[in-house]
């Protein structure tokens, strides 16, 4: 099964999926689901599964501090 992200020279695990209205669904990890969730029309789909990943990792530096 591959679990990782749909753009090429991009290994990290898939955390959500892209609802592209021109073109296939499209899972990809969270970075590039923010740059490519800004595109017009496009809808990020966070995946459940494994919303655990973003929460272990935090390595993008502007993780969500809401827990206190
Ligand atoms: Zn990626």
């Amino acid at each position: 099964m591959e679990r990782e992200c749909a753009e090429p020279d991009c290994d990290r695990p898939i955390a959500v999926e892209l609802h592209i209205p021109w073109a296939d669904n499209r899972f990809v990890c969270a970075a590039h689901a923010r740059v490519l969730g800004r595109r017009d029309g496009v809808v990020a789909d966070p995946l459940p599964d494994e919303r655990e990943h973003l929460l272990e990792r935090g390595q993008s530096g502007d993780s969500e501090q809401s827990r206190e």
